[in-house]
């Protein structure tokens, strides 16, 4: 034989290349896993489109965010929280703009009581304006909220839904005529309670002609804006949405979790009250939200389309619909794709997860035909997958902790900002690491049928539970389930065949497809708009992976450990790398606030409830800074402080009368007069001992009372906050048990330092943000009401 191998060496040669030729198809097999993989998560975290804004001059009957945004440099110029004069001169602004489109608007003034705490009122001011329409069923309202924080300029919430509503009532009033009435409702003290909302529903006839309620309410600046709660009965309103927007954002995922988010918005009385709607916003925010990020500098005009060019299309459709009765079965709908939606009703869930199921159990006893899996196998795969979930967990536990601590100097509660989008690839990385990683550990033990199997019985687990309990986040679990154990059935088929070819990778990955778009999507989601969320992201990763296996498998022929190590070098690079660029300074800044307060003796205070830094030390100064433990503060209760002498500055006590003091058998009842001399915005009331329960109302509405006994002068028992008292001040009547004295503290509050002493310091400098309430001064009065006890005992 003249072989082939005369000489030796040429043949290990040959085998050698033979060995470096598979090593190579595997390489480029498992690159091709990565790069799959890697563009569907992109596509499921890209946002959907949105129309470029339109500028000024565009048509007269299209939204233009250009004009929409001059109208905003004037609403959100400065912070507005209920009751300021900047909230005022944002309402002259509305109504001036609603007068010159001749829809005579009127303000509703009205006291209301918080949703949120039922002890804090105040008087709102509301804007309503009616667009009367041809023939009118009942009316389409469009709502947003004009007031602020007191921090925030508030461009994105809500100012960019006041400019929405303006330039929409502009636009339809410049164009045909709707069947039906439009009404616009800017309402007040959003922010303080839904307190606008809820004193329109309460006493504003329009209310009661209302037949579709949609609210425009942002978090976030840059994002599509999503309509992300409805109305319980919505398959109706959803399917007009899908019609009628032109480029509709929507999931009935956050609608069935919207409960659980810090999302509350002035939608809620809407639907609390029967109303039929929707409620949409921009949620990329719970960063900057509520901070003075949220300015006219970070505000994006996209977003402000998207919002705009949704408002007036639904204005238009719903004001030419028949609105007597948009009540219809539940659906489930969600978009993975610009301009298509999925929407079925909710009588499919079940159905749909049984085909998923029933797919699920084809591919399984396909497998177990051909021997590919065994159920020894299979009772080893299911718990080591789910182990993989648990180690998981506990590791990005310590990793987040070991952050934690090498970065502690951050504020982490209160800097949001820290919470970048980068932090967040970061920790997807490192969770991707984990998981990989123990996967590919199993995958030397396990056979890869075994474990994909295994992997998406927790998937079926899951996909079940969903349908029966969260049925409008069912399609997160079903369609990948269904997609998955098509690709499943169809590696089945190949066999052995599919773990080293090409056509096995792509029918593994088309079938993980549809479950790797739809959990990125859902988690970018989740964790734009709730912030931080480890589980959160340790689940989404652990699921995705379990459509994954086969293709891991591939990977791990390929790449051995190095896609595990890569992922977790990546994580750390970019955790790191977010971490040691966070300082103080103007992109992550330090909140801090200083308050001027004129205790009952008169002698004057500087307050922080942070701690001292390079900003408030200058106030600090004078007298030992000592801590404080009683100081109240509207919106924060009773808050430990640190205090130091301040500069007299004359400010007038608040007033607390007594109009009636009277005890029937064991319980007395008090009615008083409180009012604020110097016109502050705020005046709270505080009941140092109360015995027995206590109630109370203001102005005649009830507020949450007391309904323990409790005898003690030395803390606060019952508290209670009023925004934008009139100038004759409000009447609490207060009814508890007859007994001994009773201490009362009457606390005005003011936004800011008073005028006179602010030039005497520094500004805060860059890198340093008013927190929570911001700035203000405080004076308070205290009175003593005498023991009673009942008359004729
Ligand atoms: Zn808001």
């Amino acid at each position: 034989m003249g072989g082939v191998c005369a000489a030796a060496g040429s043949c290990k040669r040959r085998r050698g290349g033979y060995a470096e030729i598979v090593a190579l198809k595997n390489s480029l097999l498992a690159a091709l896993v990565v790069a799959v993989v890697a563009a569907l998560v992109v596509v499921g975290v890209t946002p959907l489109g949105m129309s470029p804004p339109a500028p000024e001059q565009s048509a007269v009957d299209v939204f233009s965010a250009g004009r929409a945004l001059l109208l905003l440099r004037e609403v959100a110029a400065a912070p507005r929280p209920i009751g300021s004069d900047s909230a005022a001169r944002a309402r002259d602004t509305i109504v001036s703009r609603l007068d010159a489109l001749h829809m005579a608007p009127h303000v509703q003034t009205a006291a209301a009581v918080s949703a949120q705490s039922g002890r804090v009122a105040g008087t709102v001011r509301n804007v309503v304006a009616r667009l009367p329409g041809r023939d009118p069923s009942r009316a389409v309202l469009l709502v947003a909220h004009y007031d602020s924080v007191p921090v925030a300029a508030g461009a994105a919430d809500d100012g960019g839904g006041v400019v929405t509503l303006l330039e929409t009532a502009r636009a339809l009033a410049a164009g045909p005529r709707p069947r039906n009435d439009v009404i616009f409702l800017f309402t007040d003290g959003e922010e303080r309670g839904l307190l606008g909302a809820r004193a329109f529903l309460r006493e504003d006839p329009w209310a009661y002609g209302v037949g579709v309620a949609l609210n425009f309410d942002s978090p976030g600046s840059s994002s599509p804006v999503l309509m992300y709660e409805t109305s319980p009965g919505n398959g109706l309103l959803v399917r007009e949405l899908v019609a009628a927007a032109p480029h509709p954002y929507t999931s009935s995922l956050m609608y069935a979790v919207s409960r659980r988010l810090p999302i509350v918005s002035d939608f809620r009385p809407f639907v609390a009250a029967g109303v039929p709607g929707m409620s949409f916003g921009a949620l990329d925010g719970p960063a900057y939200d509520h901070t003075a990020y949220d300015s006219l500098e970070s505000f994006h005009a996209d977003s402000l389309q998207h919002e705009g060019d949704t408002a007036l299309a639904l204005a238009r459709h719903f004001g030419d619909l028949d609105l007597w009765d948009l009540h219809r079965e539940d659906v489930v709908y969600f978009d993975i794709v610009d301009g298509f939606a999925v929407v079925y009703g909710k009588g499919l869930v079940l159905p749909f997860a049984a085909l998923a199921v029933a797919l699920f159990a084809v591919a399984v006893a396909v497998a177990a035909r051909r021997r590919l899996v065994s159920l020894r196998g299979l009772g080893l795969a299911v718990p080591a997958s789910a182990t993989v979930l648990g180690v998981a967990l506990l590791v990005m536990a310590l990793v987040w902790g070991m952050y934690r601590t090498a970065y502690e100097q951050r504020n982490w509660s209160e800097t949001g900002v820290v919470i970048s989008d980068f932090y967040r690839l970061g920790l997807v990385l490192l969770a991707a690491a984990v998981i990989v990683a123990a996967y590919e550990l199993l995958l030397r033990r396990l056979r890869p049928w075994d474990l994909a199997v295994a992997a998406l019985f927790w998937w079926l687990a899951g996909a079940v539970a969903v349908a029966v309990i969260v049925p409008g986040a069912s399609f997160l679990l079903t369609w990948p389930l269904a997609g998955a154990s098509l690709g499943l059935l169809g590696a089945v088929l190949l066999g052995d065949r599919a773990l080293h070819s090409v056509a096995g990778v792509a029918v593994t990955l088309a079938g993980a497809a549809p479950g790797v778009v739809l959990m990125s999507s859902a988690t970018y989601l989740l964790l734009m708009s709730a912030g931080l969320k480890q589980v959160v992201t340790v689940l989404a990763v652990w699921l995705v992976a379990g459509l994954l296996v086969i293709p891991l498998e591939v990977a791990r022929r390929g790449f051995r450990l190095w896609l595990p190590v890569a992922l977790a070098g990546a994580g750390f690079v970019v955790l790191m790398a977010v971490g040691s660029t966070v300082a103080f300074d103007t992109e992550h800044p330090r909140f801090t606030s200083i308050y001027y307060r004129v205790d009952e003796s008169g002698a004057a205070l500087w307050q922080t409830t942070d701690r001292i830094d390079d900003w408030t030390g200058q106030f600090l100064r004078e007298g030992p800074a000592r801590a404080f433990r009683d100081a109240y503060f509207p919106q924060m209760g009773v808050r430990p402080t640190v205090v130091g002498a301040a500069p007299q500055v004359r400010l007038a006590a608040p007033l607390i009368e007594v109009l009636r003091d009277a005890t029937t058998g064991d319980r007395r009842t008090v009615r008083l007069r409180l009012r604020s001399v110097r016109g502050a915005e705020v005046v709270s009331l505080l009941v140092h001992s109360v015995v027995g329960g206590l109630t109370a109302s203001v102005d005649g509405l009830p507020l949450q009372g007391w309904d323990t006994t409790i005898l003690d002068g030395t803390t606060v028992r019952w508290w209670f906050d009023y925004y934008a008292p009139p100038p004759g001040g409000v009447v609490v009547t207060l009814r508890f048990a007859a007994g001994p004295e009773v201490l009362l503290r009457v606390v005005d509050f003011s936004y800011g330092i008073p005028p006179q002493l602010a030039g005497q310091y520094d500004a805060r400098p860059p890198g340093m943000l008013p927190g929570r309430i911001g700035d203000g001064t405080l004076v308070e009065r205290t009175l003593r009401l005498p023991a009673s006890s009942a008359a004729g005992l």
